[in-house]
């Protein structure tokens, strides 16, 4: 019997874990066994004691803590990292990724022709109309820079271990999951999902968070912004070369310089420019010393029980 491995990273989650393991519990998941594993990424409320809890009475829970918040990707690799089954279920503990989607999505895979069952967002029902936008213009833009198609993508996927194998391979530290996985090419297929409200709390990403995970992953997939810097160089260069054919051309009608207001343009646009060229080759550089580092993308404090047994 295939056994797959519900990934399910949790950040002060405690007042919807028991919701969560009861709705797995009592769908009939098609012929096959499963284990969940929960990786707590550093909450502060007691969702690890909840875990704790959930793996004394019950073998096929387990759970990892890490040593401090590390963020979901990193609670993602914590989790794939441990796993053993045939396949993997990536699904928040929210109450926003319907199980039945998650049934779906196995029913496809025992089949044996695909290696990642995706879910595609039909509607979002969550979020406000300023985070749509953004969010919108991010994926766009990402689709755009990085030429995967990420038109209503979500982590919530299943991955075949083959797949799981694969991206455990990736050395990168700056690990973009929802991108990496498209990435990695095999056999795929998607299924449509509406996205729940979510049932206790609030979102765990802050706009300081969501801001760096879209810089983070545009950098991880593309080198575009630092060709755009040459772009504008050019196109800078350009027009200095007309202004000065103008400057030229004045001078040589005998009439005094007018060029206090094109020189200060000039000098504040070049000073502008040059700053955000920096930025953008800055932030590259800081990319590369991100990864030439090679800390570790996790660290595990403590597992339960039933892991440490499993090992
Ligand atoms: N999460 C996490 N670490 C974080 C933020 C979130 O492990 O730093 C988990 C969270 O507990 C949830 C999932 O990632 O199970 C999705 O997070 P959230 O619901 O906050 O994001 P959204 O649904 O708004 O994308
Ligand atoms: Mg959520």
């Amino acid at each position: 019997m295939k056994t797959v491995l519900f990934v399910v990273p949790v950040f002060n989650e405690a007042l919807n874990l028991t919701t969560f393991l009861k709705s797995i519990q009592s769908v009939e998941l098609p012929s096959c066994d499963y284990q969940i594993c929960f990786i707590d990424d550093g909450s502060t409320d007691h969702s690890w004691e909840i875990i704790e809890e959930f793996s004394r009475s019950n073998l096929q829970v387990y759970g990892v803590r890490l040593s401090r918040n590390f963020g979901k990707e990193s609670a993602l690799l914590a989790g794939l990292d441990s796993c053993e089954a045939d396949a993997a279920i990536i699904i928040d503990c929210d109450g926003q990724h319907p199980i039945e989607t998650a049934v779906q999505m196995i029913n496809i895979w025992i089949k044996g022709n695909v290696q990642i069952v995706e879910a595609r967002k039909k509607t979002r029902n969550d979020s406000s109309f300023i985070y749509s936008y953004f969010a919108r213009m991010f994926y766009s833009l990402f689709s755009y820079l990085s030429k995967l198609d990420f038109e209503n993508a979500t982590d919530f996927r299943l991955l075949d271990a083959s797949v799981v194998r694969a991206l455990k391979s990736f050395p990168e530290r700056n690990f973009f999951f929802r991108g990496l996985s498209t990435w990695v090419g095999f056999k795929r297929t998607t299924v449509e999902f509406d996205v729940l409200a979510r049932v206790y709390g609030h979102s765990g990403w802050s706009i300081w968070k969501l801001t760096s995970l879209a810089l983070n992953s545009i950098t991880a997939f593309s080198s575009f912004p630092l060709q755009l810097v040459t772009g504008a160089g050019v196109v800078f260069l350009g027009v200095s070369v007309l202004i000065f054919i103008r400057a030229l051309i004045v001078k040589f009608q005998g009439a005094s310089p007018d060029g206090y207001t094109i020189l200060l343009f000039t000098q504040l646009f070049a000073g502008s420019m040059m700053m955000i060229s920096m930025g953008i080759v800055g932030g590259y550089i800081g990319r590369i010393y991100e990864e030439v580092k090679s800390r570790p993308r996790f660290l595990i404090s403590e597992t339960t029980r039933s892991q440490r047994g499993r090992k």
